[in-house]
């Protein structure tokens, strides 16, 4: 392991992808909330959103105390907006129970709202430089194929557990997993192997044996006109965000997100799945009697 490590940690060193939250040591608020940001969100739009995030937020105190609203909007370009409202439950938790001191234990960082094991884990390596194995989606495809396992589907949970306690250099966590991350990013992907690019594809056991062509076919999720209800959410609270109230009636607000006449059929829908889910999130506020939509207050 000791010259897969050398390998990568040389090539971080020489050709590290470059991002505003990514510094030598980086602030611990900083760390939360590109780790935040990060699930779901492609890299490169974080990169965008982050620097105008944290200059509306520089800190965890401030950060705690916005309104739902203002971190609704502030959340612009991020999709997944319930993760806004969990990121202000989680500075007004740390506010409230730490000082306003990001926690550097495993198991206060899980009790805070939002954050999961990945997440506590990354804050722990990347914010406070500390000893832990790292797992997210991509490094398990990573060490799996590494392990000769080319198809990540096939790889026991607690196999890759093990070996990521072995695998990365004690003292460099923090390198390890932020170069793993960017083998996933450019070359080690889900559906496609870019090995000769790789700076791992000496070690590895998978290198030039990855074919993803005739694998599982992929869930569909639940739609309306063809786009993923997911999708609606987003734009529902996009269109909010534009304009913060539809007092007139909620069928305005649908047909400025469907962008079209809408009919019976897009009503029903929205009434029974778009707008429950996104009050049962928090993000709007909806008045069955006068049909008020707002984002929440
Ligand atoms: S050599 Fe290929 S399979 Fe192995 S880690 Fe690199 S890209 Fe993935």
């Amino acid at each position: 392991m000791i010259e897969v490590q050398r390998t990568l940690l040389e090539w971080y060193a020489r050709d590290a992808r470059s991002f505003p939250w990514r510094y030598v040591n980086p602030e611990p608020y900083h760390v939360l909330i590109s780790e935040y940001m990060l699930q779901q969100t492609q890299t490169q739009r974080i990169a965008e959103r982050f620097p105008v995030f944290i200059e509306q937020y520089p800190n965890v105190q401030i950060l705690s105390e916005t309104t739902k609203q203002e971190i609704i909007m502030a959340w612009q370009g991020l999709g997944y907006n319930n993760r806004a409202l969990r990121l202000r439950e989680c500075a007004i938790t740390i506010v409230e129970k730490f000082g306003g001191i990001i926690p550097d234990t495993y198991d206060e960082l899980i009790s805070l709202p939002g954050i999961g094991p990945y997440t506590a884990s990354a804050i722990m390596a990347f914010a406070h430089g500390k000893d832990m194995a790292i797992i997210d989606v991509n490094i398990f495809r990573i060490y799996a194929r590494l392990m000769g396992i080319s198809d990540p589907a096939d790889a026991k949970k607690s196999m890759i557990a093990s070996f990521a306690d072995q695998a990365y250099p004690r003292g460099k966590a923090s390198e390890w997993h932020q170069a793993l991350m960017d083998v996933g990013a450019r070359w080690c992907k889900a559906k496609h192997a870019l090995c000769n690019e790789c700076p791992l594809h000496i070690h590895c056991k998978s290198a030039f044996q990855v074919n993803m062509q005739t694998k599982k076919k992929s869930r569909k999720e639940p739609s309306h006109r063809d786009v993923p209800n997911r999708i609606w959410r987003g734009r529902t609270i996009e269109c909010l965000r534009n304009r913060p109230l539809y007092a007139e009636s909620k069928e305005l607000l649908l047909s400025a997100i469907i962008e079209h006449p809408v009919n019976e059929q897009d009503i029903h829908w929205f009434d029974q799945t778009i707008l429950p889910a996104l009050v049962k999130d928090s993000l709007i506020e909806y008045d069955m009697h006068t049909h008020i939509v707002s984002i929440a207050s």
